[in-house]
């Protein structure tokens, strides 16, 4: 029998089990033959993932870990933050928290970033010389996906020595990502979200720019160094002995993503499950984002009867949905319509929840 999603929370997502079934395999030695052939497997996908030609590698840690690693890497003194709810701001906790100047360019929760505000403020902040700024692809607090091609242009034209650091934790494998088109200079996506591996390791695109920076700051710190991430990923290898098991995992999901499903398939698949979901909820919740930026990855949902009510009654019938968060965590909840949850389950989730949710 094969099992059925009932796991919506905006991360981490549902697995399948034949891909937990690759975490207990028998180890390998990171300096092995058989894993730099692995490795080689993996970063070839990336590069399609990524759609780039630059470098990619995996960190063994949650995607936080390889935000302050971005800042470490490519920032020395100031850096500008674009924020649109909590986890686009989790990157100035972090830039403070390293002693940078931090400023910030904020759009209300259920925005997206507004590309011509960014514009207005780097032109207002010419001296500011930011040495990088940053973007949230997409916002799973919230449910909003930035226009991160736009944003990066205003940054190319406004600000052109600034880097550009990419959050694209909950899009990369749901959403396309385009590094080199895009002209970003670090994008990194933890595991356990569209991409559907059970959390531990983060996955990263780093431009040739990005190194050369990183080249001029000394005091990079040595886990995190992005330099000893690129010497050894030249030799399909890794700095320190890394989380082996996810490696397998991530292998195996590679090869289901780019040759089994397809990126094309998997964009498509996401996409239907944000419509289905918007137009199922519609008479007893409201979409709490934008709907010319929402996502399709999460929903973030205003619903009639209290979101705490729903929620407990969707666990009583084996359905786990995820909470609002940060200033909506009470009045809203949310749908996480990402990863391998295939739209049937889905579906049948949404049976349930209109049961519950129409009181
Ligand atoms: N950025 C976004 C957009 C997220 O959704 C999350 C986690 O939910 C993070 C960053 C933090 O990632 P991690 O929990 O892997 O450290």
């Amino acid at each position: 029998m094969t099992e059925t999603a009932k796991y919506f929370v905006p991360g981490p997502t549902w697995v399948r089990p034949e891909i937990l079934q690759e975490l207990t395999r028998p180890m390998i030695g990171h300096r092995s033959n058989e894993f730099k052939e692995l490795f080689r497997g993996i970063n070839a996908d990336l590069k399609s993932l990524f759609m780039t030609t630059q470098t990619t590698f995996v960190v063994t840690a949650s995607g936080t870990g390889v935000m302050q690693a971005a800042l470490e890497n490519c920032v020395k003194r100031r850096v500008l933050v674009t924020t649109c709810g909590a986890f686009s701001e989790r990157w100035y906790n972090i830039g403070e928290s390293l002693g940078y100047e931090v400023d910030r360019q904020d759009a209300e929760w259920g925005n997206a970033v507004d590309p011509e505000a960014l514009a207005d403020h780097l032109a207002r902040h010419q001296r500011a010389h930011y040495d990088a700024v940053t973007i949230t692809h997409n916002e799973t607090s919230t449910g909003i996906t930035n226009d991160v091609a736009a944003l990066v242009q205003v940054v190319r034209e406004e600000a052109p020595d600034a880097l550009v650091l990419v959050d694209a934790v909950s899009s990369l494998g749901g959403i396309p990502v385009e590094f080199d088109s895009w002209g970003a200079d670090v994008c990194l996506a933890s595991v356990q979200k569209a991409i559907a591996l059970p959390p531990g390791i983060t996955v990263v695109a780093v431009s040739d720019k990005a190194f050369e920076r990183a080249k001029k700051h000394p005091y990079r710190g040595t886990y995190f160094d992005f330099l000893s991430y690129k010497k050894n990923a030249d030799d399909d290898s890794v700095p320190s002995t890394p989380s082996i098991p996810h490696f397998y995992a991530l292998a195996a999901q590679l090869e289901h993503i780019i040759r089994g499903e397809g990126l094309p398939a998997r964009f498509e698949r996401h996409r239907r499950m944000r419509e289905i979901t918007h137009q199922r909820t519609a008479r007893y919740a409201k979409l709490a984002a934008d709907p010319a930026h929402a996502s399709a990855t999460v929903s973030a949902l205003t619903p009639i009867v209290p979101a705490a009510t729903i929620r407990a009654e969707m666990k009583k019938r084996g359905f786990t949905l995820g909470g609002g968060y940060g200033q909506w965590a009470d009045t809203t909840f949310r749908i996480g319509h990402m990863g391998d949850i295939p739209v049937a389950d889905l579906e049948a989730m949404l049976d349930a929840l209109e049961e519950v949710a129409r009181g």
